[in-house]
């Protein structure tokens, strides 16, 4: 017999700052109905991601912003209840984008990303983090815009996160010195000793940026930002001729309720002067690449080339505390919600 209710996470108020547990609410509404060429699914694994604190804001943003009392937006993996959608039975697992935090809901034929998940292939979990949006995130920002030689060195920062770690392990692949800048001295071990990069400073040091000059004698080639802040300040002066600059994510001001002073006039000297490219994107553009991102890192994974580590929270009640877990550091690996059970593993 099917639950006649749907639990949700929907967003109470805007936050101001670090996300509250009130800006959240948990909710049951009624099971919805798919109709002609929809599905109802059952969701498994929620993605948490830092986007979505953006989303939560009223802002000018490069996607429109969440409304009070909308479903909490997330990458789901799901398993097919119902389904009037040619191709899809129930009992087959599927990755979507729109579903979002809540037990169950409606996927129509033309959703974003839609596709079938083969647990023979790899773990369904999979196609949130390594083989996901977040996976493809560094493949994609590391190889075409970062571009790192052999023998260059590749700072990453959230380097123990679900970004970071595998542009650190990509940039070791392609014969480059990985260093990356985490927050607790438990990530900075896992990131060398577990993922093989070469070094890892802690971002609570006191000294962070003589340390990174320590990982990185001949200054760096590469780095891919993920941080912001006086993460960013301790890796700006040290960037070589030439040097590129990925610029992925700023998460340190994410919470912020006033941006930083100044109007970056010796960033920009400072890129001027070193020939530097600065390259910003946002993944969602890239849709095209994501069938020769999958390969290539299925293949490195396959190959023992890569590893990953997910953080998975257990049940729709955990999931604001999570979230802001995510935003504070907490997270070790990328962050997960088990809603439902996952009867593959
Ligand atoms: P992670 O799994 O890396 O989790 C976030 C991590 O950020 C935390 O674990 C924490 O690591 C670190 N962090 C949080 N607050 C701070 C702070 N104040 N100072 C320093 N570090 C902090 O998340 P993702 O891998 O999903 O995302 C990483 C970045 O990539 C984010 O900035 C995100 O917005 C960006 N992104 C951008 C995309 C794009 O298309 N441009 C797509 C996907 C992600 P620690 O404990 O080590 O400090």
């Amino acid at each position: 017999m099917r639950n006649s209710v749907n639990r949700q996470v929907r967003m109470a108020a805007r936050p101001v700052g670090a996300p509250k547990d009130s800006d959240f609410r948990l909710v049951e509404s009624e099971m919805p109905v798919p109709g002609a060429d929809e599905m109802l699914v059952r969701v498994i694994y929620l993605s948490l991601d830092p986007y979505f604190r953006g989303r939560m804001n009223d802002g000018p943003s490069y996607a429109a912003p969440m409304q009070i009392d909308d479903v909490m937006i997330g990458r789901t993996v799901s398993q097919v209840v119902e389904s009037n959608l040619d191709g899809f039975a129930p009992g087959d697992f599927v990755f979507c984008d729109p579903v979002g935090w809540q037990e169950y809901g409606i996927v129509r034929g033309d959703a974003l990303g839609l596709r079938k998940l083969d647990p023979a292939i790899a773990p369904i979990s999979t196609a949130l983090g390594v083989l996901g949006m977040p996976g493809f995130t560094a493949w994609y920002g590391l190889l075409e815009l970062g571009k790192p030689k052999p023998g260059e060195t590749v700072v990453v920062s959230a380097a123990a996160g679900a970004v970071g770690s595998l542009v650190g392990q990509i940039a070791k692949i392609k014969g480059a010195r990985a260093v990356g800048i985490a927050g607790a001295q438990e990530k900075c071990d896992f990131v060398v000793r577990e993922l093989g990069f070469d070094a890892c400073v802690s971002h609570h040091s006191d000294t962070l940026l003589a340390d990174l000059k320590a990982e990185c004698p001949k200054g760096i080639d590469v780095y891919f930002e993920n941080v912001g802040g006086k993460v960013f300040d301790a890796v700006f002066p040290q960037m070589t001729l030439f040097s590129r600059l990925v610029l992925c994510g700023q998460i340190s001001q994410y919470n912020a309720t006033s941006r930083p002073e100044g109007p970056g006039a010796s960033l920009i000297m400072g890129l001027i002067g070193r020939r530097m490219t600065a390259s910003g994107f946002v993944i969602g553009d890239h849709r095209d690449r994501f069938d020769e991102f999958q390969n290539e890192v299925a293949g490195w994974i396959r190959a023992g080339q890569v590893r990953f580590r997910e953080d998975i929270a257990d049940g729709l009640e955990n999931a604001v505390g999570a979230f802001q877990g995510l935003l504070e550091g907490r997270n070790f690996g990328k962050q997960l919600v088990q809603i439902g059970d996952d009867p593959t593993r």
